[in-house]
């Protein structure tokens, strides 16, 4: 068995104890491979192992593994930073963005989705800890662009990504999921298409699931330490 069938298969029994012990469902909560830096041959072992959605967090580097696996049925994430010099290449390529903060990226996502494609997959990524260093909507902005998102007919608005402070403080990290779960809740009332939380990491997996998250991205604890550089 290769190294990251092996590790994928941890990961998924981690994730159905943590699903128990939250008294969700069974697969109720998605896998994300998280897959930046690593290449395309890597992934392929991890879609051979049955891993269907990949995330990845730079625009060019994805799309060289997005030509190189275009045999596969793969469904594309994009979780990084995305700059409106690269949204039309993110709403022709990809099927979900995770990381919209802005209006302007959602008009001209909206704008550049191709017709022959279904509607692009959105997730609004909120700065929860109101760190002045990172992108993503304040959670008072968030309805107002949830509302821009639904009347987009490209778009559909799916629910919301944080990346909490990296902290080993399990109390301020609990505190962090718990404030975007009440966000996740409210929106998901509002707006029947919401069924998504993408909350929790290699390191805080676990966590994220005990407090609502329906979908991780795990990059380390599946491929292995990426090289400092290219982190
Ligand atoms: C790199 C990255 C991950 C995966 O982090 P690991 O700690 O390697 O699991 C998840 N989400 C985002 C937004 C990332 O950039």
């Amino acid at each position: 068995m290769s190294e990251i069938k092996k590790q994928r298969q941890q990961l998924l029994t981690q994730i159905k104890i943590a699903e128990q012990s939250a008294k969700k469902p069974a697969n109720s909560v998605t896998l994300l491979a998280v897959s930046k830096t690593w290449p395309a041959e890597i992934l392929r072992q991890a879609a051979e192992a049955g891993q269907t959605c990949f995330g990845e967090n730079y625009l060019q580097e994805a799309l060289i593994k997005i030509n190189a696996l275009s045999d596969l049925d793969l469904e594309w994430h994009f979780i990084g930073p995305l700059q409106s010099n690269k949204t039309k290449e993110a709403a022709e390529n990809f099927d979900w963005i995770h990381s919209v903060g802005r209006d302007k990226i959602v008009q001209r996502l909206a704008k550049q989705r191709p017709l022959h494609l279904p509607p692009l997959n959105i997730c609004i990524q909120v700065n929860i800890d109101n760190e002045t260093s990172k992108s993503g909507a304040d959670a008072q902005q968030v309805l107002l662009l949830a509302k821009q998102i639904a009347q987009q007919e490209r778009l559909s608005l799916r629910g919301l990504m944080i990346i909490p402070t990296p902290t080993t403080d399990i109390v301020q990290q609990r505190i962090s999921f718990q404030q975007a779960h009440a966000l996740f809740t409210d929106l998901a009332a509002r707006y029947p298409s919401v069924d998504t939380l993408s909350m929790g990491m290699s390191g805080d997996m676990a966590l994220a699931i005990a407090e609502g998250s329906t979908l991780v991205r795990i990059g380390t604890a599946l491929f292995g330490q990426r090289t400092a550089s290219a982190n």
